[in-house]
């Protein structure tokens, strides 16, 4: 066990930092130091950022979008094209099309997908609101983007059979994207794409 080299506070600072996805202990104490160096310009205003955003973020009772209101900014966007309805796994493939720039439609999160192996079952995911989504808004297409993993593939099957008599046309991403592949780590070109080539399930 190293010895501390701050003081209680700063040690906290660096755990909690570390638990960050991507980074690790190292980059931690890096991390945290140039939140130290850069306090007033840069830590405050993160400070301050994090407490407001944490007092005032909710979960979409619509989509399961995070947003801080509720319908959501993309629910309530009467500009979208309120036909078309994209299913993703969480919050970060949703950011990830968006960024794409290729839909103008409206989103349904599920909150993860079917997964045997991890006890993820049909009861875990926001699934009951989709169908019902589905059949009250009149929706004309359903844009499966689940990834291309098994579990991505299972979940867009089993969707596909709840949907089968919606009379929604239910389509999913061109199989561009890499097997295993997390829709947030392509880039918009190769999202782009995967969403023009979207085939027929
Ligand atoms: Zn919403």
């Amino acid at each position: 066990m190293p010895r501390a080299v701050a003081g209680p506070e700063i040690e906290r600072l660096i755990q909690l930092i570390a638990r960050l996805p991507g980074l690790g202990p190292r980059s931690a104490r890096r991390v945290a130091l140039h939140l130290i160096k850069k306090r007033e310009a840069l830590m405050a205003p993160l400070a301050s950022a994090m407490s407001e955003a944490l007092g005032k973020i909710v979960e979409c009772r619509r989509c399961g979008n995070v947003d801080v209101c509720d319908p959501c900014t993309i629910c309530t966007d009467a500009s979208r094209d309120g036909r078309v309805l994209v299913v993703v796994s969480d919050v970060g493939d949703l950011w990830a099309l968006e960024r794409a720039g290729v839909l103008n439609a409206r989103y349904h999160v599920l909150g993860g997908v079917l997964s045997p192996l991890d006890g993820v079952g049909p009861e875990d995911l926001n699934l009951g609101k989709l169908v019902a989504r589905v059949h009250d808004e009149g929706i004309g297409e359903v844009i499966l983007a689940l990834g291309a993993t098994v579990d991505g593939q299972t979940t867009a099957h089993y969707i596909t059979d709840l949907l089968r008599d919606s009379g929604a046309r239910i389509t999913r991403l061109a199989q561009g994207v890499p097997v295993g592949g997390e829709l947030d780590y392509l880039d918009e070109g190769t999202l782009s794409a995967a969403i023009r080539a979207r085939t027929q399930m």
